[in-house]
């Protein structure tokens, strides 16, 4: 590949054991953590070492530098939107060469919905670990985590509406935070704090920033203490009672309203993003 700049020296994904905990961190903090498809296939395989390990009791995920995750690369030389990788768990056939709603309908049910279940569904308990933007997609990682320790400067916001799209595709919003602020969260597209976050019920702890990571992992190492299948089954019957609540459905269900809007801008635009991208995206969110 000729557009390979010196970020990708490093990996993206990186992973590390201290103690009985992984700590699995997203490492492109150039480009706020943004998450290119190389990226997702790095973090399934460091969740799955992590699982397949026996002297690993906890997972902590998060994002190297200054913000956990600005979302999906929408816009980064190293986006990667068309390139296929060989999968392990298939949701569907390759996408990248298929075309119109196919190529996209395809590749978000595989990335994206189909990589955030089956890591929410890890048996064993995760933490996302949150400092600056959590933005978009980088919502889904956050979610799909057991629990979420935010720092005090942490921000949360999905606005991806500025597309004329109904929310990123793992649809939780209405089950991690209520109904009422989810529409708000997603009619105004603005930033939300960690103090709101928490009192929202949307994260379990506001932690000043410089403590972050000594107090997550505190958290972490007491959940790795506990009974391997014990947690893990009480990890499945709160995620059971969960997707009896709606949040499987849900997601399935808003899955065809998110793709009738990617149809919807390649119909009336120029893509299915409807013609945004990163740029665009932070200048919106910037209110200009
Ligand atoms: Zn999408």
């Amino acid at each position: 590949m000729s557009d390979q700049p010196q970020e990708s020296a490093e990996p993206l994904v990186t992973y590390e054991q201290r103690g009985a905990v992984a700590l699995i961190t997203m490492n492109r903090p150039g480009v706020r953590n943004a998450q290119n498809a190389d990226m997702t296939f790095q973090l399934d395989n460091a969740f799955l070492r992590a699982v397949n390990d026996d002297s690993v009791g906890a997972i902590i995920l998060a994002g190297a530098g200054d913000h956990f995750s600005a979302g999906h690369d929408i816009g980064t030389p190293l986006r990667d939107i068309h390139r296929n990788f060989e999968r392990r768990a298939t949701t569907y056939w390759p996408h990248e060469d298929k075309a119109g709603a196919e190529a996209i309908f395809v590749r978000e049910a595989e990335l994206y919905v189909g990589m955030c279940r089956r890591w929410r569904e890890l048996p064993k308990p995760t933490i996302a670990m949150v400092q600056g933007a959590c933005i978009a997609g980088g919502l889904m990682l956050a979610w799909v985590c057991d629990l979420i320790v935010a720092s005090d400067d942490a921000f949360f916001a999905d606005p991806v509406l500025k597309m004329g799209i109904p929310g990123v595709e793992y649809f939780a919003h209405p089950f991690v935070m209520n109904p009422r602020i989810a529409k708000e969260f997603l009619y105004l597209g603005e930033r939300m704090t960690a103090a709101r976050a928490y009192e929202a019920g949307m994260v379990n702890r506001v932690i000043p920033r410089a403590e972050l990571e000594a107090r997550t992992f505190e958290i972490a190492n007491k959940l790795a203490a506990q009974p391997r299948f014990g947690i893990a089954l009480a990890k499945r019957a709160i995620n059971q009672a969960e997707d009896r609540m709606g949040l499987r459905d849900s997601i399935d269900a808003v899955y065809g309203l998110h793709h009738v809007a990617h149809a919807h801008n390649s119909l009336t635009s120029t893509d299915h993003l409807a013609g945004q991208d990163a740029r665009s995206m932070a200048a919106a969110q910037r209110g200009k």
